[in-house]
């Protein structure tokens, strides 16, 4: 089968024909028929986060059909419309996986790290770790929920917002401009902190009540309760603080490697507090994926045939993607 292999730490992709794996125990085989590329992959080519060591197949947010399945599974049948997050299997003993928390397990394997990724003609995929995509939404649709939709919703649900408190989406990109959308689909009124003009016709579009550049122009708007923070850029979360309302939450969902400062008169006397997300849960992915299918979200995407992987990967690398990356099979 074709794939995007990354050959080494920060060299560019290229396709080649690798052995088509065959499912083992708790084991589907899909063939792929859309696999996002995340900025986190980004992050990966360049050797950023520790993983088993290159060539690698990369890609966290595969879809596709199930063509093949282990004996052993009795839950998916072929035909199935799947698609894999982030987590693609745990130990299922410790402390955290018994608690529910698989995230925090330490023997967690990821989807496109320690397994292979979405972006070939075919992929493993663990039984339990499939979700069934809504019959309504188009592969090319679903596969950014897998990973940008549900890492921003889950950052939605665990601010756990109120009836009649604001919400801002800190950064309008890939994740930022289905944060918009899902909060405003939640019934929220949504502003966006976007520092770019040029997107300000289509932040309208997605929903966004208002639009504000920085944290005090949020201040002057009348502040947020609760900042979605879908930027990598620590200084832009900083700046953000100073909209935030008393009792108000800053979620953190995306980073640089500078330590976030927050000021003791913030924290204490307007009480606020910074939440660290991720992807919290998979009821977070079902409501997201349902948004979809309801109609009340639409990820914008650009679609690349897997032949052209590299190019698809330079424009997110580069920050060019609209505003999402997704290649297709
Ligand atoms: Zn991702
Ligand atoms: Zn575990």
């Amino acid at each position: 089968m074709k794939a995007a292999v990354v050959p080494a730490v920060s060299s560019s992709w290229q396709i080649k024909d690798v052995p088509q794996p065959q499912p083992g125990p708790n084991q589907v085989l899909v063939k792929m028929h859309a696999s996002g590329i995340c900025y986190t992959d980004v992050h990966l080519t360049l050797g950023h986060f520790p993983g088993p060591p290159f060539p690698r197949i990369l890609g966290h947010e595969p879809v596709g059909e199930i063509v093949a399945l282990a004996p052993d599974v009795t839950t998916r049948k072929v035909g199935d419309r799947v698609g894999s997050a982030w987590i693609q299997s745990t130990c299922g003993r410790c402390e955290w996986c018994q608690r529910g928390r698989r995230t925090f397990c330490p023997y967690m394997k990821g989807t496109g790290i320690e397994a292979q990724g979405g972006h070939a003609e075919y992929m493993l995929m663990n039984t339990d770790a499939t979700y069934l995509i809504p019959d309504k939404v188009s592969y090319e649709q679903a596969a950014p929920i897998f990973c940008a939709g549900y890492t921003v919703y889950s950052g939605l649900r665990w601010a756990d917002p109120q009836p009649h408190e604001r919400v801002a989406v800190l950064g309008i990109g890939g994740l930022g401009h289905l944060a918009v959308q899902y909060a405003k689909a939640a019934g929220f009124e949504t502003i966006a902190i976007s520092h770019s003009p040029d997107k300000d016709k289509l932040i309208r579009e997605l929903g966004a009540d208002e639009i504000v550049r920085d944290g005090k122009s949020l201040a002057a708007a009348g502040g947020a309760d609760i900042i979605l923070s879908t930027s990598n850029s620590t200084k832009s979360m900083n700046d953000s603080i100073q909209g935030l309302r008393p009792d108000g939450r800053l979620v953190a969902m995306g980073a640089d490697a500078e330590p976030l400062a927050v000021s003791l008169t913030d924290l204490i006397m307007k009480r606020i507090r910074i939440i660290g997300s991720q992807q919290n849960g998979p009821e977070y992915l079902y409501e997201a994926l349902d948004f979809v299918a309801e109609g009340k979200v639409k990820t914008i995407v650009e679609t690349y045939p897997l032949a052209e992987a590299a190019k698809a990967y330079e424009r997110v690398a580069d920050g060019k993607a609209r505003f999402r990356a997704v290649l297709t099979m």
